[in-house]
Parts: C-alpha cells; sequence; structure tokens
C-alpha cells in the first residue's frame, strides 16, 4: 500500500516527510526525499549506514505534549512505559519534560537512574515476576508505587521491606476481566490471562495487604494490554476499578493513585490519524468514572508516544523473483523489527526517495530480511513502486517494540540509533560490531 504516500507533503505528521532537497548528495532536480525532521535521510545513510533506526525528538515532545494536555482537568503523572524504547537518549529527553517512567525489570529501573537520578519518585514498578532483588533495589531507590500482582509477591515486598526497615507503597494490579480488540498476545485484561489478582479477589487481599507492617495501601492500578484502539475497554475497566475504589475506601483504605495502565493504539495502515482527537477520547473514557473520586491518576503509554517518532531505514540489497513472485531482499531483519513475524503486524514502508517518473508501474512484492526463516518479512504482497536495488526504505511507526526487542540472531549486530532534532541529528546507540557479539562468550 502506497495509499498514504501519493500526496508528498500532506499526510505525514512533521517528523518525517518529503521535501526536495538541496543537500549535498541529490541533485537539485532530483525527486523528493524522506526527512526526518529538517535532515534529510541519505545524508545520515551515508555516515552511519543501514539497518538505521531513525528517531524525531520533535514527534516525541509533541506527543508527549499532546497526552499530558488530554488529562489537564484530572492530576496525573505520565509514566512512559519503558519497554516500548528504553534508550537512555530517550529516557533523558521524556525526563526533562518532567515525565514519570513505568518499569518492569530492575534493568529498566536501572535505566531510568542512569537517564535522571531524581525521576525515582516518579517511576511505577510493574510486572508479574519481580524478584526479591529487583523489589530490594526498587525500595532502596524509593519509588513512587509497586503494582504488585499476586499475594506472594505481596509477601515477598514486605520481607524485602522489612529488612531495610522501610515501607513500601503499594497498588494491586488488578485483573477487570474486560475484552479488548487486539493481538491475543498483548491482551492482558482476561481472567484467563497470567497479569494481576482477579478484581474479585482484591478486597480481601487489600485487608490483608493493610494489616502488614512494611507495606502501605495507596492505590489500585490496572492494564488490559497493548495496541487497544477503542476507547470503550479502557472506560469499562476504569468503572470496574472506580467501584473498587469506593469499596476499598469503605474498608478504610487510603486510595491516592490510581494507575490506568498503558496500551492505547496507534493506526499503522491507516493515513496518519489525528492523535490529538484520539487521546482525547481516550482520556474521557478514562476520566469520567473517577470523577468525584480525588484520585491522582497514572498513566503508562508507550507505544502512543515512540510508535510514530521511528522509523526503520533499510536498503535494498537484491531484487529476485520466484516463480513470478517478487522479492525485494532488504539488509534489516526479523531480529531488528520482529512486530511482522511475532504478531503479523503491518508496517507502511516507502521509499525514501519518492520517484514519481512517468512510466514507473507499481510491483507487488514482499519485502523480505537476509535471515533463515521463512517468518523473516516486513511486509507481503505490497505494492512498491521504481524501488531498485541499493535504493533505500523506510519502515515506518518503529519507534516502539522496535529495537527494544531487537536480538543478535544469525549472529548480526543491532542496529545504530539515532535522535534527530531539527537539523541535528545524536548517535543515540552505535552500531554493533561483530566483537561486541562474541566478547562475552568462552
Ligand atoms: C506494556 C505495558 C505498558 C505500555 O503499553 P503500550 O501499549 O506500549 O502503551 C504499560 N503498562 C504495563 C504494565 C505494560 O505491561
Amino acid at each position: 500500500m502506497t495509499s498514504s504516500f501519493q500526496s508528498p507533503r500532506a499526510a505525514r505528521p512533521p517528523g518525517f516527510i518529503y521535501r526536495d532537497t538541496k543537500h549535498g548528495l541529490l541533485r537539485r532536480d532530483g525527486p523528493p526525499v524522506l526527512h526526518c525532521e529538517n535532515v534529510p535521510i541519505p545524508k545520515l545513510v551515508k555516515k552511519y549506514g543501514t539497518p538505521l533506526y531513525l528517531y524525531s525528538a520533535g514527534m516525541i515532545h509533541e506527543r508527549y505534549a499532546v497526552f499530558d494536555r488530554a488529562f489537564r482537568d484530572i492530576d496525573h503523572t505520565i509514566c512512559y512505559s519503558v519497554k516500548a524504547n528504553s534508550n537512555l537518549g530517550i529516557l533523558r529527553l521524556l525526563a526533562r519534560k518532567g515525565c514519570g517512567f513505568d518499569v518492569v525489570s530492575g534493568g529498566e529501573l536501572q535505566r531510568v537512574l542512569a537517564a535522571d537520578k531524581k525521576a525515582a519518585k516518579r517511576v511505577v514498578f510493574s510486572g508479574v515476576g519481580k524478584t526479591r532483588e529487583e523489589l530490594t533495589a526498587a525500595l532502596k531507590s524509593e519509588i513512587m508505587l509497586f503494582n504488585v500482582e499476586s499475594e506472594s509477591e505481596l509477601w515477598a515486598l514486605a520481607e524485602c521491606a522489612g529488612r531495610l526497615h522501610t515501607t513500601a507503597p503499594v497498588a494491586l494490579r488488578v485483573n477487570p476481566d474486560v475484552a479488548a480488540e487486539t493481538h491475543p498476545y498483548i491482551s492482558t485484561g482476561l481472567h484467563k490471562h497470567k497479569f494481576g489478582v482477579p478484581i474479585r479477589d482484591a478486597r480481601e487481599l487489600y485487608h490483608k495487604l493493610s494489616s502488614a507492617r512494611y507495606l502501605k495501601v495507596r492505590g489500585v492500578s490496572v492494564h488490559i494490554g497493548s495496541q487497544i484502539t477503542d476507547a470503550a475497554p479502557f472506560g469499562q475497566a476504569m468503572s470496574r476499578v472506580a467501584d473498587l475504589v469506593g469499596e476499598l475506601r469503605e474498608d478504610g483504605h487510603s486510595i491516592a493513585y490510581v494507575d490506568a495502565g498503558g496500551g492505547l493504539g496507534i493506526s499503522y495502515e491507516k493515513p496518519a490519524s489525528n492523535f490529538s482527537e484520539e487521546v482525547t477520547a481516550y482520556a474521557r473514557a478514562l476520566t469520567g468514572p473517577l470523577r468525584d473520586l480525588g484520585v491522582r491518576l497514572l498513566l503508562e503509554p508507550g507505544r502512543s508516544i515512540v510508535g510514530p517518532a521511528g522509523v526503520l531505514v533499510t536498503s535494498v540489497v537484491y531484487k529476485k523473483a520466484n516463480n513470478g513472485k517478487r522479492f525485494l531482499v532488504v539488509d534489516a531483519a526479523m531480529n531488528d523489527l520482529i512486530r511482522p513475524a511475532l504478531y503479523g503486524a503491518h508496517h507502511e514502508i516507502v521509499p525514501i526517495l519518492q520517484r514519481t517518473d512517468a512510466g514507473i508501474k507499481p510491483e507487488t512484492v514482499d519485502i523480505v530480511g537476509p535471515i533463515c526463516e521463512t517468518g523473516d518479512f516486513f511486509a507481503r504482497d505490497r505494492q512498491m513502486s521504481g524501488v531498485e536495488e541499493g535504493d533505500l526504505l523506510a519502515i515506518l511507526d518503529a519507534g516502539a517494540y522496535g529495537m527494544a526487542l531487537a536480538s543478535n540472531y544469525n549472529t548480526r549486530p543491532r542496529a545504530a540509533e539515532l535522535l534527530v532534532a531539527g537539523t541535528s541529528a545524536k548517535v543515540i546507540r552505535r552500531r554493533e560490531k561483530i566483537s561486541d557479539l562474541l566478547r562475552d562468550e568462552l
């Protein structure tokens, strides 16, 4: 689908747009060139190679600001979900805006502290399998809130807090048994899922926890899944949580926080949607049930902040045809971006040079990587126009769950990452070398 890209200037949000360029490599009368902010992408490729992750700092700022604005009528803290993209450069950028963080491991907590020591007081710690070491490290850092997911974890946390003679601020992550339309691997809010405690058991568990000396009840948390594009299930979950907050207060607990989790989806297939309208609808769904409760709302968006702010740039190594089926073999692979292989996810893919010469016919191609798995593809039966060997392509909306899930499968060094702001491009992760991969093996 080249749909959203027919018109050079109109279709994309500001981070990535086609412009005519007078810069260096390209002829003045050449085709429009995809830019990341004000930098022509071929210029970056010349210096840093491919595959290459590019992020637009302006877009991350803008999306964070849109989120913040949508919730202006309620006390809130945005705790960016680190797992979506955990690069220190991106964490630092958000920390500077006063953003908090949702972490799911001791490693992610260390990243946040490395990005900004003072951010600990805006950290929530989620996850079903937190170890005692991780709990202890988080207690020492004095994070804002532990989202506890089982009774066993409660007692482990109490034990760790007791050893440090401190008190752990606790919310139980409740499972509201709400179905949300998304991929089964990233749906989390049904009773059959491993996450949280069943909402009907929560009251009893809060009662137990309130008598534990080293634990302090602070809130209730919920997270129903990821890539959810309909606001209704968020509202449903929140009204169940609001009812629970009422009951817990009747039981004498003090509930200061409601953590709504993350999960707001982005449109991978459509031409750029109106983010501001979507977040406003989402905010309305969440805040409706919480009106008059006087809680601070915690939000854990990941994908919706960084997803559209990143692209993966790759070059076409070969074109080939097998029995009439055509392939573009590119130098990025499932180890760089696993979403298509793992979830069957769709990503728009566009050429960096937008050739519009008369006589160029669209071809139907599979865009595949070099890895020895049939699952190693980025697109199937996609219409592409005028793409030749050696050309550059951008795989769009790759800012979330892209590099964060990258691996070294097939002994492929991970890509470099650049953060672009205006005309400046900073390396925020160097390209790995094969020697980096071999270093720790004995
Ligand atoms: C993954 C996750 C998030 C972020 O989800 P997005 O879909 O990226 O917004 C937030 N909270 C928790 C507990 C998560 O596991």
